[in-house]
């Protein structure tokens, strides 16, 4: 096998949400079939009708959108080759590799019972594995069962946890076909699995269990085991596996906490992989670079810290109309706020000093609101009222004197107009009227480089929130 005929899957089970672990899985296997040039495609394993719809199946879509992982087939749905697998049970029959076996749900748990108590992980008898057919009770439908191996152990090599080997002792004789007909997960995989020409199964380590068991069917249809890479899972802080009671665990939910998916992706990347100290990947660079050699063998630790400092890196990265495009719907279902033509150009000039301060689109649309507002509507928080008090009031009128003389009104301008300012009547101490002035420019005490902003909201709207501070300080 040459490196470009690796085909890579990701076959996710539409539950409504796609798990951050699930979004590595599909990024592992993506970055791998990219890197050797091979495919890497979609299954739905949509067998769940109960509770399947087809939202979930658009989740997982858009997910794997908005991350940028493109794939190279129409998803196929895992329910829709249900006659294959129910096909090549029945052709297991045939062949001898499996059997009908027509136990009743009490004789089951007994066995269960019992296997429970002898401490044994494989339960059922194989009571009905060498039965002739005669002896099939009328009226029952029977289970399909494959035949595992009896004795000896069964290896494999993968190419993260290296060799594993089991007892081929503690592996059951496998239903593959339900009595209602309908095919077994176990039995879906390995079909969808060789009939889509798979060569590399990457998955979480929880699956590792199944692996020894699908290979039985493997083994038992005379297919070709896929190469095996089984991931550490993630966990949270505390060592459980990483769930909602730990913080946000879906690619939405850190859509919607305002993180940009390249630093998603570059953490997913670094947690489980890495390659030497490198800290920051672009994605032709993790194409490059991707092997499953580097992958780690332990599980890692999520840490919402870092992402957000991964973040915050990224953010500044970012091309600054990109930014106000992501920016725009959090201003909206966060503040009501629609960007205006004004708003639009005092962002363009804004964005650098912005994007700087703000770890995550949530914050940036909180940072950008005073240059999207007109003065009536600046609201002064706590923290801004503190320095709109009686001693700010004449510095306020003072610097709204002086700001009307500065021309040309710029960043250079303003800032040596104010530095006389407080030099001539605040002791020259410029924070005792830089202060004052942000809070009323901003309605709050913090901002962007202040002689900045200051230019980019330019001397008529600076004016009229200094003046609406003055009147509201009264
Ligand atoms: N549908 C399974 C899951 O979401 C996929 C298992 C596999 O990769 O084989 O866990």
């Amino acid at each position: 096998m040459t490196k470009n005929d690796v085909v890579t899957r990701f076959p996710p089970s539409p539950t409504g949400m796609m798990h951050i672990g699930n979004a590595r899985t599909a990024l592992f296997n993506w970055l791998y079939a990219r890197h050797c040039e091979g495919k890497f495609l979609i299954r739905i394993e949509d067998t769940d009708r109960e509770r399947h719809n087809d939202e979930a199946v658009e989740v997982i879509k858009e997910s794997l959108k908005w991350l940028s992982l493109d794939y190279d087939n129409e998803p196929e749905s895992q329910y829709e080759n249900r006659q294959r697998h129910i096909d090549v049970a029945n052709e297991m029959v045939k062949n001898g590799q499996a059997y009908y076996c027509y136990c009743t749900p009490e004789e089951l748990q007994g066995m269960r019972d019992s296997a429970k108590a002898e401490g044994r992980s494989a339960s059922y008898d194989r009571r009905w594995r060498d039965r002739p057919a005669e002896d099939a009770p009328a009226g029952v439908k029977p289970v399909i069962r494959v035949k595992a191996p009896l004795e000896g152990k069964s290896v494999i090599n993968d190419e993260v946890q290296g060799e594993v080997i089991v007892d081929n002792s503690t592996l059951d004789d496998l239903i593959i076909l339900r009595s209602d007909g309908t095919p077994t997960y176990m039995l879906a995989v390995i079909v969808d699995d060789h009939d889509m020409g798979i060569t590399h199964v990457i998955r979480g380590d929880d699956h590792l269990n199944n692996t020894f068991r699908q290979n039985v069917i493997y083994d038992a249809l005379g297919w070709d085991q896929p190469t095996y890479a089984h991931l550490p899972l993630i966990h949270g802080a505390d060592g459980a596996k990483l769930s909602k009671r730990h913080g946000a665990v879906s690619v939405q939910e850190f859509q919607q906490l305002g993180y940009l998916p390249e630093s998603v992706m570059n953490y997913l990347l670094r947690l489980g992989w890495g390659h030497g100290d490198q800290e920051f990947f672009s994605t032709e660079e993790a194409v490059k670079l991707f092997d499953l050699k580097g992958v780690n063998k332990s599980a890692a630790k999520f840490d919402y810290v870092k992402l957000e400092s991964i973040n915050a890196h990224y953010m500044k990265e970012a091309d600054n109309d990109r930014l106000i495009d992501l920016v725009a719907p959090f201003l909206q279902t966060g503040h009501d706020m629609i960007i205006s033509e004004i708003g639009l150009a005092r962002l363009q000039a804004g964005m650098d000093g912005l994007k700087d301060r703000s770890k995550t689109l949530v914050e940036l649309a909180s940072e950008s609101i005073f240059y999207l507002v007109d003065a009536d509507k600046i609201a002064y928080t706590e923290k801004g009222e503190k320095h709109l008090n009686a001693d700010a009031k004449p510095v306020l009128e003072g610097l709204l004197s002086a700001m009307k003389n500065i021309s040309p009104f710029t960043h250079d301008a303003i800032e040596e107009g104010c530095r006389e300012f407080a030099n001539a009547h605040a002791d020259g101490k410029l924070g005792k009227v830089m202060m004052p002035l942000r809070a009323a420019l901003t309605g709050t005490d913090k901002s962007p480089s202040l002689f900045e902003a200051v230019e980019i909201l330019g001397k008529d709207e600076v004016c009229a929130r200094i003046q609406k501070a003055i009147q509201h300080i009264g």
